[in-house]
Protein backbone atom coordinates (compact mmCIF):
# COMPACT_ATOMS: atom_id res chain seq x y z
CA UNK A 1 0.00 0.00 0.00
CA UNK A 2 1.14 3.37 -0.72
CA UNK A 3 1.22 6.22 2.57
CA UNK A 4 1.44 9.76 2.02
CA UNK A 5 4.64 11.20 1.06
CA UNK A 6 6.09 13.05 3.42
CA UNK A 7 6.13 16.65 2.06
CA UNK A 8 9.46 18.28 0.74
CA UNK A 9 10.52 21.86 1.04
CA UNK A 10 9.57 24.94 2.33
CA UNK A 11 6.28 25.67 2.76
CA UNK A 12 4.95 28.36 0.14
CA UNK A 13 2.60 30.98 1.50
CA UNK A 14 0.44 32.59 -0.85
CA UNK A 15 -1.73 36.14 -0.98
CA UNK A 16 -3.28 36.67 2.79
CA UNK A 17 -6.31 37.52 0.47
CA UNK A 18 -6.25 33.64 -0.78
CA UNK A 19 -5.14 32.22 2.24
CA UNK A 20 -8.74 32.78 3.50
CA UNK A 21 -10.60 31.36 1.05
CA UNK A 22 -12.12 27.76 0.67
CA UNK A 23 -11.96 25.93 -2.41
CA UNK A 24 -15.02 26.15 -4.70
CA UNK A 25 -17.62 23.57 -3.17
CA UNK A 26 -18.85 22.06 -6.60
CA UNK A 27 -20.57 19.08 -4.91
CA UNK A 28 -20.17 15.08 -6.45
CA UNK A 29 -21.25 14.19 -9.47
CA UNK A 30 -22.93 11.53 -10.37
CA UNK A 31 -20.16 8.98 -11.07
CA UNK A 32 -19.16 9.70 -7.44
CA UNK A 33 -22.63 9.09 -6.21
CA UNK A 34 -22.60 5.71 -7.44
CA UNK A 35 -18.90 4.78 -6.86
CA UNK A 36 -19.72 5.94 -3.19
CA UNK A 37 -23.39 4.95 -2.20
CA UNK A 38 -23.54 1.79 -4.47
CA UNK A 39 -26.39 3.08 -6.13
CA UNK A 40 -27.39 2.16 -9.40
CA UNK A 41 -28.85 4.97 -10.55
CA UNK A 42 -28.69 8.79 -9.31
CA UNK A 43 -31.04 11.92 -9.91
CA UNK A 44 -28.70 14.72 -10.44
CA UNK A 45 -30.38 18.02 -9.74
CA UNK A 46 -27.56 20.08 -7.49
CA UNK A 47 -26.77 22.03 -10.90
CA UNK A 48 -29.43 23.62 -12.16
CA UNK A 49 -28.58 22.11 -15.51
CA UNK A 50 -31.23 21.52 -18.41
CA UNK A 51 -32.43 17.88 -18.10
CA UNK A 52 -33.98 18.07 -21.29
CA UNK A 53 -29.67 19.18 -22.88
CA UNK A 54 -29.27 21.61 -25.60
CA UNK A 55 -31.23 22.28 -28.73
CA UNK A 56 -30.45 19.79 -31.29
CA UNK A 57 -29.36 22.06 -33.79
CA UNK A 58 -26.02 21.93 -31.45
CA UNK A 59 -25.50 18.68 -33.02
CA UNK A 60 -25.23 20.10 -36.29
CA UNK A 61 -22.82 22.53 -34.88
CA UNK A 62 -20.43 20.23 -33.76
CA UNK A 63 -20.85 17.38 -36.26
CA UNK A 64 -17.81 18.98 -38.07
CA UNK A 65 -15.80 20.08 -35.14
CA UNK A 66 -12.63 17.71 -35.94
CA UNK A 67 -12.22 20.04 -39.11
CA UNK A 68 -11.62 23.11 -35.95
CA UNK A 69 -9.76 21.93 -33.68
CA UNK A 70 -6.11 22.07 -34.97
CA UNK A 71 -5.98 25.80 -35.30
CA UNK A 72 -6.21 28.41 -31.66
CA UNK A 73 -10.46 29.79 -31.80
CA UNK A 74 -9.10 33.04 -32.02
CA UNK A 75 -11.93 34.17 -33.98
CA UNK A 76 -14.75 33.99 -31.75
CA UNK A 77 -16.49 37.13 -33.33
CA UNK A 78 -19.37 35.20 -35.56
CA UNK A 79 -20.31 34.55 -32.19
CA UNK A 80 -19.93 37.72 -30.85
CA UNK A 81 -22.01 39.43 -33.29
CA UNK A 82 -24.53 37.00 -33.46
CA UNK A 83 -25.17 37.57 -29.87
CA UNK A 84 -25.24 41.01 -30.60
CA UNK A 85 -27.43 41.18 -33.50
CA UNK A 86 -29.81 39.27 -31.16
CA UNK A 87 -29.52 41.63 -28.62
CA UNK A 88 -29.55 44.78 -30.36
CA UNK A 89 -26.25 45.35 -28.73
CA UNK A 90 -22.82 46.76 -30.12
CA UNK A 91 -20.64 43.45 -30.94
CA UNK A 92 -17.31 45.61 -29.22
CA UNK A 93 -19.46 45.71 -25.89
CA UNK A 94 -19.99 41.88 -25.86
CA UNK A 95 -17.18 39.53 -23.88
CA UNK A 96 -17.32 35.96 -23.80
CA UNK A 97 -16.01 33.99 -20.74
CA UNK A 98 -15.45 30.50 -20.24
CA UNK A 99 -18.31 30.09 -18.57
CA UNK A 100 -19.78 33.51 -17.01
CA UNK A 101 -17.84 32.59 -13.83
CA UNK A 102 -14.67 33.33 -15.92
CA UNK A 103 -16.16 36.77 -16.67
CA UNK A 104 -17.18 36.62 -12.62
CA UNK A 105 -13.52 36.47 -12.08
CA UNK A 106 -12.35 38.84 -14.57
CA UNK A 107 -14.62 41.82 -13.53
CA UNK A 108 -13.17 42.16 -9.99
CA UNK A 109 -9.83 41.48 -11.42
CA UNK A 110 -9.92 44.65 -13.43
CA UNK A 111 -11.78 46.36 -11.29
CA UNK A 112 -11.60 46.07 -6.98
CA UNK A 113 -8.25 46.97 -5.39
CA UNK A 114 -8.03 45.96 -1.59
CA UNK A 115 -10.01 48.01 0.79
CA UNK A 116 -12.68 48.53 -1.96
CA UNK A 117 -16.58 47.92 -0.74
CA UNK A 118 -18.46 45.68 -2.70
CA UNK A 119 -22.22 44.96 -1.70
CA UNK A 120 -24.08 41.96 -2.71
CA UNK A 121 -26.82 39.22 -1.36
CA UNK A 122 -26.83 36.45 1.05
CA UNK A 123 -27.74 33.54 0.18
CA UNK A 124 -25.46 34.44 -2.64
CA UNK A 125 -23.84 32.51 -5.62
CA UNK A 126 -20.71 32.49 -3.85
CA UNK A 127 -18.39 33.49 -6.60
CA UNK A 128 -19.62 36.84 -6.41
CA UNK A 129 -18.13 37.05 -2.85
CA UNK A 130 -15.23 34.91 -3.13
CA UNK A 131 -14.06 36.25 -6.27
CA UNK A 132 -14.40 39.80 -4.89
CA UNK A 133 -12.69 38.82 -1.84
CA UNK A 134 -9.37 37.42 -3.68
CA UNK A 135 -9.06 40.45 -5.30
CA UNK A 136 -8.86 42.40 -1.57
CA UNK A 137 -12.25 43.47 -1.85
CA UNK A 138 -14.46 44.13 1.12
CA UNK A 139 -17.90 42.45 0.56
CA UNK A 140 -21.03 43.05 2.17
CA UNK A 141 -23.81 40.82 1.87
CA UNK A 142 -27.50 42.08 2.19
CA UNK A 143 -29.66 38.98 3.70
CA UNK A 144 -32.61 38.40 1.71
CA UNK A 145 -35.97 39.19 4.11
CA UNK A 146 -37.79 36.08 6.03
CA UNK A 147 -39.76 35.57 3.45
CA UNK A 148 -37.03 35.34 1.42
CA UNK A 149 -37.20 37.87 -0.97
CA UNK A 150 -34.42 40.55 -1.95
CA UNK A 151 -34.94 42.94 0.94
CA UNK A 152 -35.02 46.54 -0.89
CA UNK A 153 -34.34 48.98 1.68
CA UNK A 154 -31.77 47.40 3.10
CA UNK A 155 -29.95 46.55 -0.32
CA UNK A 156 -30.58 50.67 -0.60
CA UNK A 157 -28.95 51.30 2.20
CA UNK A 158 -26.16 49.51 1.92
CA UNK A 159 -25.31 50.58 -1.69
CA UNK A 160 -25.88 54.15 0.21
CA UNK A 161 -22.43 54.51 1.29
CA UNK A 162 -19.28 54.56 -0.94
CA UNK A 163 -19.02 51.48 -3.52
CA UNK A 164 -16.76 50.23 -5.95
CA UNK A 165 -19.57 47.44 -7.18
CA UNK A 166 -22.52 46.04 -6.49
CA UNK A 167 -22.90 42.72 -7.76
CA UNK A 168 -26.10 40.31 -7.56
CA UNK A 169 -28.02 37.45 -9.33
CA UNK A 170 -31.63 37.89 -10.57
CA UNK A 171 -33.67 35.76 -10.10
CA UNK A 172 -31.30 34.92 -7.38
CA UNK A 173 -29.65 31.36 -7.27
CA UNK A 174 -29.60 29.69 -4.91
CA UNK A 175 -32.77 31.35 -3.51
CA UNK A 176 -35.16 32.09 -6.99
CA UNK A 177 -36.65 35.88 -6.08
CA UNK A 178 -37.12 38.48 -8.53
CA UNK A 179 -36.42 41.74 -8.33
CA UNK A 180 -38.94 43.96 -10.20
CA UNK A 181 -38.30 46.52 -12.61
CA UNK A 182 -39.21 48.99 -9.97
CA UNK A 183 -37.30 48.07 -7.25
CA UNK A 184 -34.06 47.32 -9.95
CA UNK A 185 -34.65 50.82 -10.67
CA UNK A 186 -34.74 52.64 -7.09
CA UNK A 187 -31.71 50.40 -6.23
CA UNK A 188 -29.68 51.22 -9.03
CA UNK A 189 -30.48 54.84 -8.59
CA UNK A 190 -29.00 54.98 -5.11
CA UNK A 191 -26.05 53.52 -5.63
CA UNK A 192 -22.93 56.27 -6.58
CA UNK A 193 -22.76 57.61 -9.94
CA UNK A 194 -19.42 55.85 -10.56
CA UNK A 195 -20.19 52.27 -9.12
CA UNK A 196 -20.02 49.25 -11.00
CA UNK A 197 -23.46 47.50 -11.75
CA UNK A 198 -23.29 43.89 -12.57
CA UNK A 199 -26.33 42.16 -12.77
CA UNK A 200 -25.91 38.12 -13.58
CA UNK A 201 -29.05 36.84 -15.53
CA UNK A 202 -27.82 32.93 -15.69
CA UNK A 203 -31.70 31.93 -14.80
CA UNK A 204 -32.70 34.88 -17.42
CA UNK A 205 -34.91 32.19 -19.95
CA UNK A 206 -36.60 30.93 -16.60
CA UNK A 207 -37.68 34.23 -15.44
CA UNK A 208 -38.76 35.78 -18.71
CA UNK A 209 -41.92 33.58 -18.74
CA UNK A 210 -42.93 35.95 -15.91
CA UNK A 211 -43.87 39.19 -17.44
CA UNK A 212 -42.55 41.26 -14.27
CA UNK A 213 -39.47 39.82 -14.60
CA UNK A 214 -37.03 43.13 -15.53
CA UNK A 215 -35.70 44.05 -18.45
CA UNK A 216 -32.31 45.04 -16.59
CA UNK A 217 -30.21 46.40 -20.14
CA UNK A 218 -33.31 48.83 -20.99
CA UNK A 219 -32.89 50.29 -17.23
CA UNK A 220 -29.21 50.08 -17.31
CA UNK A 221 -28.69 52.23 -20.41
CA UNK A 222 -31.21 54.42 -19.25
CA UNK A 223 -28.76 56.06 -16.72
CA UNK A 224 -25.41 56.73 -16.82
CA UNK A 225 -23.92 54.52 -14.21
CA UNK A 226 -21.19 52.11 -15.27
CA UNK A 227 -22.95 48.29 -15.88
CA UNK A 228 -22.39 44.86 -16.89
CA UNK A 229 -25.07 42.07 -17.24
CA UNK A 230 -23.81 38.50 -17.26
CA UNK A 231 -25.97 35.64 -19.75
CA UNK A 232 -24.97 31.82 -19.77
CA UNK A 233 -25.52 28.95 -21.98
CA UNK A 234 -25.36 26.45 -19.15
CA UNK A 235 -28.76 26.41 -17.81
CA UNK A 236 -31.67 26.99 -20.44
CA UNK A 237 -29.36 26.29 -23.25
CA UNK A 238 -28.04 23.20 -21.92
CA UNK A 239 -24.09 23.51 -22.81
CA UNK A 240 -23.08 23.62 -19.16
CA UNK A 241 -20.43 20.84 -20.05
CA UNK A 242 -18.96 23.19 -22.65
CA UNK A 243 -18.30 26.35 -20.73
CA UNK A 244 -19.35 29.44 -22.36
CA UNK A 245 -20.92 32.46 -21.28
CA UNK A 246 -20.84 36.56 -21.82
CA UNK A 247 -21.18 39.62 -20.54
CA UNK A 248 -22.65 42.83 -22.13
CA UNK A 249 -20.96 45.47 -20.84
CA UNK A 250 -21.89 49.56 -21.23
CA UNK A 251 -19.24 50.43 -22.52
CA UNK A 252 -16.24 49.19 -25.16
CA UNK A 253 -14.04 51.01 -22.64
CA UNK A 254 -14.80 48.33 -20.07
CA UNK A 255 -15.22 45.64 -23.00
CA UNK A 256 -11.94 46.16 -23.61
CA UNK A 257 -10.49 46.39 -19.81
CA UNK A 258 -12.36 42.72 -19.68
CA UNK A 259 -10.03 42.07 -22.92
CA UNK A 260 -6.83 42.48 -20.93
CA UNK A 261 -7.45 40.39 -18.22
CA UNK A 262 -9.35 37.81 -20.13
CA UNK A 263 -7.28 34.42 -21.10
CA UNK A 264 -6.38 34.51 -24.62
CA UNK A 265 -8.37 31.99 -26.89
CA UNK A 266 -10.40 32.04 -23.52
CA UNK A 267 -13.52 30.16 -25.08
CA UNK A 268 -12.55 26.57 -27.18
CA UNK A 269 -13.95 26.17 -30.33
CA UNK A 270 -15.93 23.42 -29.43
CA UNK A 271 -18.03 25.37 -26.83
CA UNK A 272 -18.31 28.66 -29.67
CA UNK A 273 -19.40 26.23 -32.67
CA UNK A 274 -22.22 25.23 -29.88
CA UNK A 275 -23.07 28.19 -28.54
CA UNK A 276 -23.89 29.37 -32.28
CA UNK A 277 -25.92 25.97 -32.46
CA UNK A 278 -27.63 26.78 -29.60
CA UNK A 279 -28.77 30.09 -30.61
CA UNK A 280 -30.79 28.67 -33.52
CA UNK A 281 -32.37 26.29 -31.30
CA UNK A 282 -34.93 29.26 -29.91
CA UNK A 283 -37.76 26.87 -29.72
CA UNK A 284 -36.12 23.62 -28.03
CA UNK A 285 -35.07 26.16 -25.24
CA UNK A 286 -38.44 27.55 -25.19
CA UNK A 287 -39.82 24.43 -24.75
CA UNK A 288 -37.94 22.92 -21.61
CA UNK A 289 -37.68 26.48 -19.81
CA UNK A 290 -42.14 26.06 -20.41
CA UNK A 291 -41.81 22.61 -18.94
CA UNK A 292 -39.60 23.13 -16.60
CA UNK A 293 -41.52 26.27 -14.71
CA UNK A 294 -44.75 24.07 -14.68
CA UNK A 295 -43.00 21.44 -13.19
CA UNK A 296 -41.41 23.59 -10.76
CA UNK A 297 -44.63 24.45 -9.48
CA UNK A 298 -46.00 21.67 -9.51
CA UNK A 299 -43.24 20.56 -7.21
CA UNK A 300 -42.95 23.48 -4.65
CA UNK A 301 -47.24 22.30 -3.73
CA UNK A 302 -46.10 19.08 -3.38
CA UNK A 303 -42.73 20.37 -1.15
CA UNK A 304 -45.61 22.50 0.60
CA UNK A 305 -47.83 19.54 1.25
CA UNK A 306 -44.91 17.54 3.12
CA UNK A 307 -44.65 21.18 5.15
CA UNK A 308 -41.91 21.99 4.04
CA UNK A 309 -41.39 26.28 3.49
CA UNK A 310 -40.13 26.90 0.20
CA UNK A 311 -38.74 30.13 -1.41
CA UNK A 312 -40.49 32.00 -4.27
CA UNK A 313 -38.44 30.92 -7.48
CA UNK A 314 -38.57 31.87 -11.01
CA UNK A 315 -35.23 29.84 -11.55
CA UNK A 316 -35.24 25.81 -12.46
CA UNK A 317 -34.73 25.91 -8.87
CA UNK A 318 -36.23 25.51 -5.53
CA UNK A 319 -34.68 26.70 -1.72
CA UNK A 320 -36.67 25.34 0.40
CA UNK A 321 -35.99 24.92 4.70
CA UNK A 322 -35.02 21.66 6.04
CA UNK A 323 -36.10 20.40 9.42
CA UNK A 324 -32.76 18.90 10.02
CA UNK A 325 -29.31 20.74 9.07
CA UNK A 326 -29.07 20.71 5.07
CA UNK A 327 -25.57 18.47 4.84
CA UNK A 328 -27.59 15.86 6.96
CA UNK A 329 -30.52 15.92 4.40
CA UNK A 330 -28.16 15.95 1.89
CA UNK A 331 -26.13 13.11 2.95
CA UNK A 332 -29.62 10.96 3.74
CA UNK A 333 -31.00 11.47 0.26
CA UNK A 334 -27.59 10.74 -1.52
CA UNK A 335 -27.34 7.70 -0.21
CA UNK A 336 -30.18 6.69 -2.16
CA UNK A 337 -28.90 8.30 -5.40
CA UNK A 338 -30.32 12.17 -5.03
CA UNK A 339 -28.15 14.67 -5.66
CA UNK A 340 -29.18 18.12 -4.31
CA UNK A 341 -27.28 21.26 -2.63
CA UNK A 342 -27.27 21.72 0.19
CA UNK A 343 -26.96 25.29 1.29
CA UNK A 344 -23.35 25.73 3.69
CA UNK A 345 -23.72 29.78 3.90
CA UNK A 346 -23.38 31.00 7.73
CA UNK A 347 -27.39 31.31 8.55
CA UNK A 348 -28.56 29.48 5.75
CA UNK A 349 -27.67 25.99 6.51
CA UNK A 350 -30.88 24.59 6.70
CA UNK A 351 -31.75 25.37 3.40
CA UNK A 352 -31.83 23.14 0.29
CA UNK A 353 -31.59 24.00 -3.30
CA UNK A 354 -33.09 21.40 -5.93
CA UNK A 355 -32.57 21.66 -9.36
CA UNK A 356 -35.67 20.93 -11.49
CA UNK A 357 -35.32 17.22 -13.42
CA UNK A 358 -37.12 15.71 -15.79
CA UNK A 359 -40.63 14.64 -14.11
CA UNK A 360 -39.78 11.50 -13.26
CA UNK A 361 -36.41 12.74 -11.32
CA UNK A 362 -38.66 14.91 -9.61
CA UNK A 363 -41.06 12.12 -8.76
CA UNK A 364 -37.82 10.02 -7.66
CA UNK A 365 -36.45 13.38 -5.53
CA UNK A 366 -40.42 14.08 -4.21
CA UNK A 367 -40.66 9.96 -2.74
CA UNK A 368 -37.45 9.76 -1.34
CA UNK A 369 -37.57 13.30 0.80
CA UNK A 370 -40.97 12.18 2.15
CA UNK A 371 -39.12 8.85 3.31
CA UNK A 372 -36.54 10.06 4.45
CA UNK A 373 -38.57 13.27 6.00
CA UNK A 374 -40.24 10.27 7.60
CA UNK A 375 -37.13 9.21 9.65
CA UNK A 376 -35.47 12.26 10.77
CA UNK A 377 -35.96 13.45 14.20
CA UNK A 378 -38.49 16.96 13.55
CA UNK A 379 -38.30 19.17 16.40
CA UNK A 380 -41.85 19.74 18.54
CA UNK A 381 -42.21 23.16 16.99
CA UNK A 382 -40.75 23.85 13.62
CA UNK A 383 -40.66 27.25 13.35
CA UNK A 384 -43.16 29.16 10.84
C1 LIG B 1 -24.82 28.70 -12.93
C2 LIG B 1 -24.52 30.13 -12.67
C3 LIG B 1 -23.47 30.78 -13.30
C4 LIG B 1 -22.40 30.00 -13.98
O1 LIG B 1 -22.52 29.93 -15.27
P1 LIG B 1 -21.36 29.33 -16.18
O2 LIG B 1 -21.63 30.09 -17.41
O3 LIG B 1 -21.61 27.88 -16.23
O4 LIG B 1 -20.03 29.66 -15.60
C5 LIG B 1 -23.27 32.12 -13.08
N1 LIG B 1 -24.06 32.80 -12.24
C6 LIG B 1 -25.08 32.22 -11.60
C7 LIG B 1 -25.90 33.00 -10.67
C8 LIG B 1 -25.32 30.86 -11.77
O5 LIG B 1 -26.28 30.26 -11.09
Amino acid sequence: MLSEPPSFGTPLACRPEIARLPPYNAGLGTDAVKARYGVASVVKLGSNENPYGPPPSVRDALSDLVSHVALYPEADRPLRSLIAGGLGEAESRIVLGNGSEQIIRMIPEAYVSPGDRIVTVIPSFGLHILDAEAMGGLVEAVPVTDSCEFDLPAMIEAVSKPLRMLIFSNPSNPVGCTMGESDLRALIAACPPDCLIVVDEAYREYAELDPSYPQAREILRAQSRPWIVLRTFSKAYGLAGLRIGYAVTSSDEIARTLGVVRDPFNTNIAAQLAAIGALKGADHVRRSVERTALDREFLRAELETLGLEVAPSLGNFLFFRSPVPSGELAELLLRQGVIVKPWKESGYTDRVRVSIGLPEENARFLAVLSNVLKTVAVPETVEA
